[in-house]
């Protein structure tokens, strides 16, 4: 577990914390349980997320067990810098979703003294990283991998892999889209796949 008296080494007191992982492993529920501490702490905290899941509500940073905290949506990375001005702990939530100048307002929140902690997929559906997660975790102080239950043989997953065939990148959804799958059930699915398509276009020619 992430214990936070590794915290004060910083002169400055900000700091980058990265949590991230497959679909299901937790992420949010991790980015939860550290924003409530620093409430405890009475600290000043506040709460982004990219506009683009508003698979709940607009308004709230809701894990898959359903404990609420209120997130404001944003259009773009740029808008936090301003609206994070009073906050002494920044959360961003579902990260993967925004450009690549997350890295650097993460990093300029951090440089004015911010703890900022981000909750993000590390990888896409397909196995590839997830939008600006490489650079974030290069950034970051503090990296934890968190990982969900294979739903085929019970070990970590590591990877989400979508049971329908679209390409799309974005695609938002629940336990009927994506199953957690570790190392060797996902690339033994995607192999799988590659069989089936291949008949199939046997077959139509
Ligand atoms: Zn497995």
């Amino acid at each position: 577990m992430f214990l936070e008296n590794n915290l004060s080494s910083s002169r400055l007191g900000g700091c980058i914390e990265v949590v991230t992982g497959s679909m299901f492993s937790g992420k949010t529920e991790e980015l939860i349980r550290r924003l409530r501490r620093a409430e405890i702490a009475k600290l000043n905290v506040g709460i982004y997320k990219p506009k683009i899941d508003n698979r709940y509500s607009d308004n709230d940073v809701v894990s898959h067990d359903s404990k609420i905290v209120s997130a404001i949506p944003v259009r773009s990375a740029k808008e936090i810098i301003d609206l994070a001005k009073d906050n002494k702990v920044v959360g961003i939530d579902e990260a993967q979703f925004f450009e690549d100048d997350l890295i650097d307002v993460c990093n300029y929140l951090a440089n004015q003294g911010k703890r900022v902690i981000v909750a993000a997929l590390d990888m896409d559906f397909s196995g590839k990283p997830f939008g600006p997660l490489p650079g974030l975790m290069s950034i970051a102080e503090y990296v934890t991998k968190v990982h969900a239950i294979c739903m085929r043989c019970g070990h970590l997953a590591n990877y989400s892999h979508r049971l329908s065939d679209t390409q799309k990148l974005v695609m938002l959804g629940e336990k009927d889209i994506y199953e957690p799958l570790c190392r060797s059930c996902f690339s033994k699915a995607i192999d799988d796949k590659n069989k089936d398509l291949e008949l199939f276009n046997n077959q139509k020619t």
